[in-house]
């Protein structure tokens, strides 16, 4: 089956324990023909890329193979999806975008980042593109678009984690440009990108915060990519951006200086629920690879998934992760709805990302010592799970903002 000819996950799968792991597609139609169409293409022609070349969640690719991925999903139009309209996206609601996107994680693929490019590419310039300039949009967004450029987004620094507005990276004016210096830290991306979005302060007097965005050329003079450590995961697509006396003109500063951090974190309500989907997916991937090994694995005389303690183990896993997606879809269709979604998209990424965990924590449980044997699928799983209660706003700092919303302002 290749990825044009796939059937529509749309058909409900309500039937028997297929229902917990596909049930009737939520969102439409449209979106349904590219959940099915990005889920052949994931586990036909890219995971035989993937075999070919060794290429597994901890063995990722180089970057000549990751553009051959990106060009061949921008061909079949997935690459693009998430951009504005006007630029080939396909307008799909946040629901859908977050139906598409579990769809693409529940396949447990080593890819599933890469086709639409979410640590480099499309996702990560898109709503930008209506601050940018012709200029700017010439040199940097529409290639990344094309996919023949990669770009990743530089916030975080060593002094500048949860608390996001201390940047210490300096933008200082010096006539028609600015002279940049400082570190980035924990950028994903960045060792294979060609461009940086680049969060630095332009205050001039260090007591104020005044934030600002540029684009910057990785490959430019003053700047280097140092991506010596992996994660827990056993990653390394994540890295530190070194700016020594780097110079860009002016001209790559994106919108009004001290615009920076709303630029930064304008979408924050909508990607907060966009990391989503990417957990419910791979924590459903625990899940069915669980239940397979209860039913497999013989201990005393029978299958380990007649003991009521597993038994029970699947059930908790299957109820908490039906009650997180179900928090998942609601939040999505509050956003479509128009709501401000600030406290709501924080409650969803809180409850997903703490759910996929302890769902992926049992999932070892059941699968006894093979569960903890380094390169085992669950073992993986359970390690990536316990990266997003801290990526992307820690589950402290979404708890803040629930009750900021809830309490009001209460310094
Ligand atoms: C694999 C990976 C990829 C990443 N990708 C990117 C990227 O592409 N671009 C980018 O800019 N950044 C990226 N980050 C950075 C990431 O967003 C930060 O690591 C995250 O926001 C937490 O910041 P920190 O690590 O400095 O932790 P800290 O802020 O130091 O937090 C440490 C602990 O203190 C707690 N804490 C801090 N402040 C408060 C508070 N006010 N109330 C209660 N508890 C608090 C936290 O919850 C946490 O438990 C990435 C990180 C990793 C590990």
């Amino acid at each position: 089956m290749d990825a044009t000819t796939a059937p529509s996950p749309s058909a409900p799968a309500t039937t028997g324990s297929e229902r917990f792991f596909a049930g009737p597609f939520e969102g439409s139609e449209r979106a349904a023909q590219v959940a099915a169409q990005v889920t052949a293409f994931l586990e036909g022609e890219l995971a035989q890329l993937a075999r070919q070349h060794g290429i597994d969640h901890e063995h990722g690719a180089d970057r000549a193979l990751l553009q051959q991925v990106w060009k061949r999903s921008r061909e079949l139009g997935f690459y693009g999806m998430t951009l504005p309209e006007k630029m080939g996206g396909l307008g799909l609601s946040v629901l859908d975008h977050v139906l598409v996107k579990e769809a693409i994680y529940a396949t447990g693929s080593p890819f599933a980042p890469h086709v639409f490019g979410e640590l480099s590419g499309p996702p990560r310039v898109g709503a930008l593109a209506r601050f940018a300039t012709p200029l700017q949009m010439q040199r940097f967004i529409l290639p990344v678009a094309q996919a023949d450029k990669a770009i990743c987004f530089a916030l975080t620094e060593a002094e500048a984690g949860s608390d996001a507005g201390n940047v210490q990276t300096h933008a200082a004016q010096d006539g028609e440009d600015y002279v940049i210096n400082g570190r980035k830290r924990f950028i994903s991306g960045s060792p294979f990108a060609d461009f940086a979005v680049l969060v630095a302060s332009t205050a001039t007097d260090p007591a104020q915060r005044e934030v600002s965005a540029f684009f910057v050329d990785l490959h430019a003079p003053g700047v280097r990519v140092e991506s010596g450590y992996k994660t827990m995961a056993g990653q390394s697509s994540t890295g530190d951006i070194v700016f020594e006396n780097h110079r860009v003109p002016a001209t790559q500063r994106i919108g009004e200086p001290g615009r920076g951090l709303a630029l930064a974190l304008g979408r924050i309500t909508v990607n907060r629920l966009l990391h989503c989907p990417a957990m419910i997916g791979l924590a459903t991937v625990a899940l069915r690879d669980a239940r397979e090994h209860a039913l497999r694995r013989k201990q005393f005389g029978r299958a380990i998934g007649q003991f009521q303690a597993i038994q029970h183990m699947l059930a908790d896993m299957a109820t908490e992760l039906a009650a997180a997606r179900a928090l998942m879809l609601h939040t999505a269709r509050q956003l479509d709805a128009g709501i401000d979604g600030r406290a709501e998209s924080a409650m969803a990424k809180l409850c997903c990302s703490e759910t996929a965990f302890r769902v992926a924590d049992r999932a070892v449980q059941i699968h006894g010592g093979e569960g903890i044997v380094q390169g085992r699928r669950v073992e993986f799983l359970f390690r990536m799970l316990r990266m997003y209660r801290v990526l992307t706003g820690t589950s402290e700092i979404q708890k803040n903002t629930i009750a900021k919303e809830l309490l009001g302002d209460t310094r």
